[in-house]
């Protein structure tokens, strides 16, 4: 049996940065789902693909295929055979996975690869929809949060780090409409799994995070071994 780990919550919690340091630590591997989505929108955008019809991205993501691999232990996604790794973590490649991860036709496509990939590995797996949909045996389930202000605040000292021009309140608006999308769709919206354990982090750095959430892990693990 290969062990899981499930951490979701809303965009800019960290959840990357930290599942990525929980898998080093572990030696698990690391899957971003986002990333996967994010793909797809890369396909989406590139093809002129209107992201309100759903009959055009139905029809697209037939011709879609996601795949991933591990380059010095770092994820690989391949669209279509294509790396497109350096691509994904743009603006334009969010706005449009976060408008198109509602549809069924995309979450089923994604949803199939992401458990593949819990089958063979024991795995960190990050999302909005781990522990509720797409991995709901996994051993720990975590659930990611933080304010909207401390969210913001990351964010945009993130940016004003890399001399990226940014805006607060842009920012702030941003997170809070992608908030907003992801817990509101449909099918598989963003919320805590009732047996995942919340985390706060607004007032937490990146290592007290990282220590917390080693503990969690550890005791839930002596449960299961038991
Ligand atoms: O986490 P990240 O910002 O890379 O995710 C991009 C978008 O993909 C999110 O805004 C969300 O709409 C979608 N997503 C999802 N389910 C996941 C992971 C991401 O719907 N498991």
């Amino acid at each position: 049996m290969n062990y899981s780990i499930a951490i979701d919550g809303p965009a800019g919690a960290g959840k990357s940065t930290i599942a990525k340091e929980i898998a080093k630590k572990m030696n698990y591997i690391y899957v971003d789902t986002g990333a996967m989505y994010r793909a797809m929108a890369v396909y989406f955008n590139r093809h002129g693909i209107h992201a309100d019809s759903e009959k055009e991205i139905d029809c697209a993501v037939k011709d879609v295929d996601i795949t991933i691999e591990y380059i010095d232990g770092e994820q690989q996604v391949f669209l279509n055979g294509e790396n497109v790794t350096a691509l994904l973590r743009t603006e334009e490649a969010g706005k449009m996975a976060s408008k198109t991860s509602k549809y069924a036709s995309v979450r089923t496509k994604l949803v199939e690869l992401q458990r593949k990939l819990a089958a063979i590995s024991n795995v960190v797996m990050d999302g909005r929809d781990i522990g509720t949909t797409v991995l709901p045996d996994a051993f720990c389930k975590i659930y990611l949060t933080a304010s909207v202000e401390a969210r913001t605040t990351r964010r945009y000292n993130e940016l004003k780090q890399k001399s990226v021009p940014c805006n607060f309140n842009e920012i702030k608006s941003d997170i809070e409409k992608r908030d907003y999308e992801d817990m509101n769709r449909e099918i598989s919206p963003l919320r805590q799994a009732e047996d995942a354990i919340l985390l706060d982090t607004s007032d937490m750095d990146i290592e007290e995070v990282v220590n917390t959430m080693i503990k969690m892990i550890q005791s839930k693990k002596l449960e299961v071994d038991k």
